[in-house]
């Protein structure tokens, strides 16, 4: 068993560090403030190819691993869990997707633009009455032939105005159940298609967060992804690989958060010495330390799997059980051991604290995950 990262995957976690620190960490706190999307840095992040990862270079991508993708957004999100979000969504489930299950003319329509950043996609899976229940999709496209018209709203969607490309899931036949669910490619601007107000958010503030709305939109029907009704099983595929991106985007908050308490502990005093001289203190950082680690294990673990070809339905959402859970646990000790410090906005921490919680909730809730794991123990 090798742990060692390649030469290239070093380079790679080094680049995004450079970058998190000299692009990111400037204006994190007003960002997050004014609820600001970070153009100029998704922009930026776009030239070093962090928009289209795994995508094969013939579409415009950096044709890297998993696990560098991992180790990208580990190192993005110890600094600004915004900007991480965005890259994991774009690369996740919008590439990603596109390229596995998109036809031939979908990926060079499409495919190119996001990977290198041109646009950025969104991934419209959830609505008022259907998010862990993602089968009561409640918005619909019609099948009318050479085209489908979809009706309905969905909700809480990640670059929901910033996007260009939004892959929409919808029920075209609801005799099937979720094998009569469709998968269209929309673009923006297309009649019909509406983006709604923007959510005033806990956490991720700089990421935009939007209802959309459908009031029939005609979408050709050479812009379905798959088979009719391959819809579903798209996107619960999808969903698991995004599920690595969510839970290295957990491992880099917690890791962040840590690495602040750390030095934090080191220079503050109380009581005539460093804070870190208290046991109490040491003790939080040591289980902090371990349960990082034990996290950092089971994310690479499932983008291993992934880039092995093996299944990843489990190491997935381990990872994201695991991982979302120690970005709570830490980012909360993280703003203990800031004391008062911690509850302001300048150190950082307490913003940490309020992004860990949505790795908690989306790309399938812990309790969702728990259902996955179960279902897939239990099985063997
Ligand atoms: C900031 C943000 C960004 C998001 N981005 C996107 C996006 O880009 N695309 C997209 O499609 N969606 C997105 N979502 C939606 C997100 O994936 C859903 O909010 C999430 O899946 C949970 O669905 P829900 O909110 O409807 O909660 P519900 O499904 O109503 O769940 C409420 C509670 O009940 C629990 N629960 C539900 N069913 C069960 C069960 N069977 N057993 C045990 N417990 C259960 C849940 O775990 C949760 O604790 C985003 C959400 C947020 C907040």
């Amino acid at each position: 068993m090798d742990f060692t990262l390649s030469e290239e995957q070093l380079m790679i976690q080094q680049a995004a560090r450079d970058f998190a620190q000299n692009e990111l960490l400037p204006g994190v706190i007003e960002r997050d403030d004014a609820q600001k999307f970070p153009s100029e840095q998704v922009k930026k992040m776009a030239e070093l190819g962090f928009m289209g990862m795994m995508v094969d270079p013939k579409y415009g991508g950096s044709g890297l691993d998993t696990i560098s993708y991992a180790l990208v957004m580990e190192e993005l999100s110890k600094i600004d869990a915004s900007a991480s979000v965005i890259v994991s969504v774009n690369n996740s489930l919008v590439c990603w997707g596109l390229e596995t299950f998109g036809s031939e003319v979908q990926k060079e329509k499409y495919l190119s633009r996001l990977s290198t950043g041109q646009c950025i996609g969104a991934f419209c899976l959830s609505e008022p009455e259907a998010g862990s229940d993602a089968t009561s999709q409640k918005t619909t496209a019609l099948d009318k032939g050479d085209h489908y018209i979809i009706n309905g709203t969905k909700n809480w969607i990640t670059n929901g105005n910033s996007a260009e490309i939004y892959l929409v899931i919808a029920q075209t036949d609801i005799s099937k159940g979720h094998k009569g669910i469709n998968a269209l490619i929309v673009e923006k601007g297309t009649p019909g298609f509406e983006i709604g107000p923007k959510e005033n958010k806990l956490g991720i503030r700089g990421s935009d967060t939007h209802s959309l709305i459908f009031n029939d939109v005609k979408v050709p029907k050479e812009n379905r992804i798959g088979e009719d009704g391959f819809g579903f099983k798209f996107a619960m595929k999808t969903l698991a690989g995004g599920r690595i991106g969510i839970a290295a985007q957990a491992l880099g908050i917690a890791a962040g958060a840590y690495e602040m308490a750390l030095k934090y502990s080191k220079e503050r005093k109380a009581f005539g010495t460093e804070i870190s001289n208290h046991q109490a203190i040491a003790f939080k950082l040591a289980d902090m330390h371990v349960q990082i680690e034990a996290a950092r294990h089971l994310v690479y673990k499932a983008a291993w799997d992934k880039d092995q070809g093996n299944n990843y339905d489990l190491s997935s959402a381990m990872a994201k059980l695991y991982a979302s859970q120690v970005a709570m646990d830490t980012t909360i000790e993280a703003v203990q051991i800031h004391g008062g410090n911690g509850f302001v906005k300048d150190y950082h921490v307490e913003r940490m604290m309020r992004d860990a919680k949505i790795t908690q909730i989306y790309e399938g809730t812990s309790e969702i995950q728990k259902i996955v794991i179960s279902r897939s123990i239990l099985k063997n």
